[in-house]
């Protein structure tokens, strides 16, 4: 780009740094052979019965403009779903807003509350659109680092810590990614007395809420005191298999949801007619394919999780997502130069763990989202690169 075009870019937008996967995986798609641990997005295709109400409500003609927030419909069933699932009680009028994906509602979540130079805590390793999202937002990300040692969990002394006389809310995301990590109720208990104590809004991502192998899911809305400070921020990318769809939603204290769908109506307008009405029948009878999707998962994860193990990588087990962080620090390698001979050597792809914040340097992400046959042909590289390092 020429100085002369560079000047019509906005100080903010030039302050931005591309996303690290994208640069990484640029130099992947020139290759060939490459088996890609990269991707953040489920292998399966979604549900046929989703895919057929989409069809047929194109058939029915319902081509318009939904409602701002979200066809009614949709609303009312998320409400349902929420609480039949998360025990968390939302008026479909005006406690809910269906967004294009959950990457809007986080970006609406921030626009919506902060002023500038208000700080959001986030958790780092993180996923990547936090930090360029609150800055665009003239937010300020305050970084916690949440580390091996527990478990990738976030200590709740350590977001306490982090509080100054400008923090207006807290990030969490869990099922995390890149981690994997989840956090149990009672971890949640503790960070909640501190976000009530020092009058913080919780902006709660929980995508990968139905992709939970070990336990149960708490919604941190559910916790007592919270849905009122929390803005519940979810999608159908994940357990669904939608990402294509771009279809999510957010959920939270009237005053602030109608702040958002201010936003939203004047930016987006509603988001795709026709990807509401596939989750509208997701939401109705998507259970069973996300029970399978989710068995399947599980039984990748813990296949991944102890090959990682045998070739001498720490990894912890991960509880929820579809991805394992485990460390290269025993290589000598740092995670850029790790990943990179990986590709170079065995062309297996893999995203360097400081991606996701200075605190993953030392990690990789590989997803697990992808076939048993891929999996074992990469873990099979993956051995062969170890072996060479010794
Ligand atoms: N949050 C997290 C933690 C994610 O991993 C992703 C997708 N990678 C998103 C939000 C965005 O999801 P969506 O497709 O719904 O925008």
């Amino acid at each position: 780009m020429s100085t002369y075009e560079k000047n019509y870019i906005a100080d903010h937008v030039n302050e931005l740094k591309p996303s690290g996967i994208r640069k990484f995986f640029d130099l992947a798609s020139k290759m060939e052979n490459v088996i890609s641990l990269g991707v953040g997005e489920p292998d399966f295709v979604t549900p046929w019965n989703v895919i057929e109400a989409s069809y047929h409500s194109l058939e029915r003609g319902y081509t318009a403009y939904t409602a701002n927030a979200g066809l009614w419909e949709l609303r009312k069933e998320l409400s349902v779903f929420l609480e039949a699932n998360y025990q968390v009680a939302y008026n479909p009028e005006d406690q809910l807003l269906v967004t294009v994906g959950a990457s809007q509602a986080i970006d609406l979540a921030c626009r919506a509350i902060l002023n500038p130079g208000d700080e959001v805590i986030v958790i780092e390793p993180s996923f990547v659109s936090y930090v360029p999202t609150i800055r665009l937002a003239g937010g300020v990300p305050v970084i916690v680092e949440a580390t091996e040692e527990h478990a990738f969990k976030v200590q709740a002394e350590q977001i306490e810590k982090a509080i100054t006389s400008k923090t207006k809310a807290l990030l969490i995301c869990s099922p995390n990614n890149p981690t994997g990590a989840v956090l149990s109720k009672e971890e949640m208990e503790q960070i909640s007395e501190v976000a009530k104590a020092h009058d913080l809004i919780v902006f709660s991502d929980e995508i990968y809420a139905d992709l939970i192998y070990d336990e149960a899911f708490t919604s941190f809305a559910s916790i007592p005191g919270m849905i009122e400070r929390t803005i519940l921020i979810s999608g159908f990318s994940k357990a669904f298999a939608m990402t294509g769809w771009r279809l999510g939603y957010a959920a939270g204290p009237k005053s602030i949801v109608e702040a958002m769908t201010k936003i939203h109506q004047y930016t987006i307008m509603c988001a795709s007619t026709m990807a509401q009405h596939g989750a509208l029948e997701a939401l109705r009878n998507g259970k069973g394919s996300v029970l399978e999707m989710k068995t399947s998962y599980r039984q990748r994860r813990n296949y991944v999780v102890k090959a990682l193990q045998e070739m001498g990588l720490s990894c912890h087990l991960p509880g929820g997502a579809f991805y394992v962080f485990p460390s290269i620090k025993s290589t000598g390698l740092d995670s850029e130069a790790f990943a990179e001979a990986l590709l170079e050597d065995q062309r297996v792809a893999v995203v360097p763990g400081n991606v996701f914040g200075e605190s993953g340097e030392g990690y990789i992400r590989c997803s697990y989202a992808t076939s048993m046959k891929q999996l074992t042909e990469a873990m099979k590289r993956m051995r062969r690169f170890m072996e060479k390092l010794k």
